[in-house]
């Protein structure tokens, strides 16, 4: 089989099409010429004089169309896609494929192909090293897993593919694991960036691991609870039942399930920002299929652990719909719609403190900032008033999102995002407004509360 770059997938490089057939590069007149040869070849297959020579020919040449380095990836492909027509059954094919769909952040459509390529060549090392990649762009981690341990089966040697392979274990919460893969790539000169950067995930996991290694973890089909500390059966067994309630009725509505399980680790609150890194106004957090709770000795406030899991719950399943391809005022104003609709039974309701904000503070702003300009993350810093502004900012837009376009807009968003477009076309394809329009229509609604 052709030996394809070595190159980590990330690096935009052009595809392995043997070179011997590629134009020039410099000479651009010889894209276009070849972009000639193709649209002769396409009329002529349109008249049905397509015999089985001129198919593989016309797909050998958009696939040489594609490797134009300063093509744009949904350009490139967009010429594969073609290609595939004439080619169904090419193991190459389907990997460019697979890594075009990957590099314009459509996993759902990667995966399809990967899948392909991996039926006809299930002993290649690109094969693997990309199913893994992308299966972790799906947030599919056990089969992340799978692929990457393959992978380095076939090229043990290999840095990207060990901390991949690391950081696919510590999604798991399999630190051990982790930490010894990562010890291995770092044995293996890795490059100066990629040590800084392994030595930067040993200490992490090794934090992680110390608040939570020793503890026991309960599970249900759908979650593994988790604590850093003595578990609290009591706190386990009432956060396993609540996680299912509020996941019945956030997942139900948005029509989506994780593939894999989500875990919900309970910190000590004494070590929850040193230990995740953020900032002091962080009473939770999400990511990837990760949910983060600090906890304190003493009795349940059951309420307020409800509505939190709502809140974060919900960024879960964005993260999923979405391929987490969102923006923070999405993924947090939905976050707070369904938080308020199981703490209130009401989606728009507020928070008497957050209601005085709205009136006071935000309601008469002169101008309100751009949605897209909206950050929060465990980084964020800001006195609560201002973090409180962003949330209900982010909060208002998802509202009027859901009042004035409905669910279905909603839904169509994800989607558009999930194939990794980005949120300026999936608000144009979902409500049929620009993003400019969208805002000023927000403030008018905004101005009328
Ligand atoms: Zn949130």
């Amino acid at each position: 089989m052709f030996r394809r770059s070595l190159l980590p997938l990330v690096a935009s490089l052009g595809l392995a099409v043997g070179f011997f057939l590629l134009p020039i590069p410099g000479q651009a007149d010889q894209w276009t010429d070849l972009t000639r040869r193709i649209e002769a070849l396409r009329q002529q297959i349109d008249r049905g004089e397509a015999t089985d020579e001129l198919r593989q020919k016309m797909a050998t040449l958009l696939r040489i169309r594609s490797t134009q380095p300063d093509l744009a990836a949904d350009e490139r492909l967009g010429y594969l896609q073609e290609a595939l027509e004439f080619a169904p059954d090419d193991e190459r094919l389907a990997y460019e494929l697979a890594r075009a769909g990957y590099e314009v952040g459509d996993a759902n459509l990667a995966y399809e192909h990967i899948q392909r390529a991996l039926a006809l060549a299930p002993e290649d090392f690109h094969n693997q090293l990309l199913a893994g990649f992308i299966c972790r762009s799906l947030l599919r981690y056990d089969e992340a897993v799978n692929f990457l341990e393959k992978a380095r089966d076939l090229k043990p040697d290999h840095v990207p593919t060990l901390i991949s392979l690391g950081r696919t274990y510590a999604e798991l919460r399999q630190f051990d694991r982790a930490i010894d893969v990562w010890e291995t790539a770092l044995t293996m000169r890795p490059s100066s960036e990629e040590a800084a950067e392994l030595r930067e995930r040993i200490e992490k996991a090794q934090r992680q691991e110390a608040a939570t290694g020793g503890g026991d973890a309960m599970e249900s089909h759908r979650f593994v609870v988790q604590f850093s500390g003595p578990t609290r059966d009591d706190l386990a067994a009432m956060a396993l039942d609540t996680l299912d309630e509020v996941f019945d009725l956030v997942a139900g509505e948005l029509q989506v399930k994780p593939e894999g399980k989500v875990f919900v680790v309970f910190y000590r609150k004494a070590d929850f920002h040193q230990v995740n890194d953020s900032q002091g106004w962080v009473g939770g957090y999400a990511q990837n299929l990760r949910i983060g709770v600090p906890y304190e000795d003493g009795p349940l406030d059951g309420p307020r652990i409800k509505s939190l899991f709502a809140h974060e719950l919900t960024h879960i399943l964005v993260n999923v719909l979405t391929n987490r391809n969102h923006p923070a005022w999405l993924t947090e104003g939905l976050a707070e719609y369904y938080e308020a609709k199981v703490r209130y039974g009401d989606g728009f309701a507020f928070h008497p403190a957050d209601r005085h904000l709205f009136e006071t503070k935000f309601k008469t702003l002169p101008s309100f900032p751009r949605l897209n300009a909206i950050e929060l993350n465990m980084k964020t810093k800001g006195n609560d008033e201002e973090i409180s502004l962003k949330y209900i900012h982010s909060k208002v837009a998802v509202a009027f999102l859901l009042q004035r376009f409905g669910l279905p807009a909603l839904l169509e968003i994800f989607q558009v995002l999930a194939r990794g477009r980005p949120i300026e076309e999936a608000i144009e394809s979902g409500t049929g407004r620009n993003m400019s329009d969208f805002e000023t229509e927000l403030t008018e609604f905004i101005r009328a509360e």
